[in-house]
């Protein structure tokens, strides 16, 4: 059985941005089927989804999570830089168990559905416990056990067990990476093991780069001549490794870095909030794939992408001194496109064409943040926001209707979610 999304506008991006003011959108085991003008699609028997006043775009893709600590939001507001480079950590985290974190995923998932984000790139320890609970989200995913010296054959041990159980295959809805957890906590023969892991298996490579200074001085008291260069030096330096945040590099090392293709996951309200700094978007848009990412909610505190959007265009504009910086167009691609080539997905999803996966999200064009719609691109990324999600459909599920998780319920969720984390009284 079909479902046919009628009548919508829709905001291909394919390779033209083609945008189509009223379509129907045929979507058939778990793919979509067809595109075609308004009233053209539907058969009996079909499911029909009424958009004609709806804006249809690719899900969100968001290229840097950790979904299991979704319950520490909040738990640490305007720090200083050494409060979050002494290790990421949370004071009194040891008191929550693996359960806590794998019901906060739970959570997490739901919210990244709520938001319209169909794919997340997703990291942490226990990914062997987490990533089952993502699966059973409906979100897509690609999942890695992070990895560091002081946990090293326990964690390869766990790595492997994840990358058995969900292969490396990106036609997989949940496929595994291998996440090596930084620059400063791996070993160059950990991060050089890493590459030789990537290689064999097929995995991508996943892992913070530059994130803060005390993390580069350690790379150069080993010998590097920054976090370039132990990348190069590791066989990291290549289009299959994803680094989140890049942004304590220097002039030199940004000039170089697109010759190497290494991705891009920005984060800019994490960088923000933490090191009240970005990298320079606007140099790097456009040679070398870049997607966004909203971290973890102890540093965000929240998984709104469009809000990630906006922040990075805005900032980016500054940075680069130029208005005419990260155009709307080029800001919808790297929420959708190209984060989904961040994460080697692009073949898969990422635009609305027949052929590709069914991961679509429906906003609700007939709210005031959408009207008027005298440039949609522009609403998405400046004026709407989660509320403006009405439906949303990956791998074909409908996992959101009328703003309304369809597996779970969302105040359940609040409610169990609202005493974690709380310090023992
Ligand atoms: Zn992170």
């Amino acid at each position: 059985m079909a479902i046919i999304l009628s009548g919508g506008a829709i905001l291909t991006v394919n390779g033209a941005d083609d945008f189509l003011p009223a379509a129907d959108i045929r979507v058939e085991g778990g793919i979509i089927s067809a595109i075609g003008a308004a009233g053209s699609l539907a058969r009996p028997g079909d499911t029909l989804i009424d958009c004609s006043e709806a804006l249809i775009a690719p899900g969100l893709v968001n290229v840097h999570t950790h979904a299991a600590t979704a319950f520490y939001r909040g738990m640490a507001e305007d720090r200083p830089r050494e409060f979050w480079s002494a290790g990421y950590a949370m004071p009194g985290q040891e008191r929550f168990t693996v359960e806590d974190h794998v019901f906060s995923v739970r959570a997490a998932c739901a919210e990244f559905l709520l938001n319209g984000v169909t794919c997340i790139a997703d990291r942490l320890g226990n990914m062997d416990r987490i990533a089952p609970a993502i699966e059973q989200s409906g979100i897509r995913a690609v999942v890695g056990h992070s990895l560091v010296d002081a946990r090293a054959p326990a964690d390869w041990k766990t790595a492997h067990a994840v990358l058995e159980r969900f292969g490396t295959d990106p036609r997989r809805r949940v496929f595994a990476g291998i996440a090596p957890h930084a620059l400063d906590t791996c070993s160059d023969a950990l991060l050089k093991e890493c590459a030789r892991q990537g290689e064999r298996t097929g995995a991508r490579v996943f892992l913070h780069v530059a994130q803060n200074e005390p993390e580069v001085a350690v790379v150069r008291r080993r010998g590097h001549d920054g976090a370039l260069a132990c990348l190069i030096q590791a066989g990291l330096a290549t289009p299959n490794t994803v680094a989140a945040h890049a942004i304590y590099l220097s002039d030199a090392e940004f000039e170089a870095w697109p010759t190497y293709g290494i991705a891009i996951a920005h984060c800019p309200a994490s960088n923000l909030k933490i090191e009240a700094r970005t990298l320079p978007l606007a140099r790097l848009v456009g040679r070398v794939p870049i997607g966004l990412g909203t971290d973890w909610t102890a540093s965000n505190n929240s998984m709104d992408m469009l809000v990630e959007a906006r922040l990075a265009a805005l900032v980016g504009k500054m940075r680069a001194d130029d208005p005419q910086a990260l155009p709307v167009r080029q800001m919808v691609r790297m929420l959708t496109i190209d984060g989904a080539r961040v994460l080697g997905l692009d073949g898969l999803i990422g635009s609305i064409e027949a052929g590709k996966r069914a991961d679509i999200v429906v906003f609700d064009a007939n709210r005031l943040e959408t009207t008027p719609a005298h440039d949609p691109m522009a609403n998405l990324i400046y004026s709407m926001g989660p509320r403006s999600v009405r439906d949303v459909l990956v791998d074909g599920q409908i996992l959101v209707r009328k703003g309304q998780l369809t597996r779970d319920d969302e105040a359940a969720l609040a409610r169990r979610h609202r005493t974690h984390g709380r310090a023992p009284s």
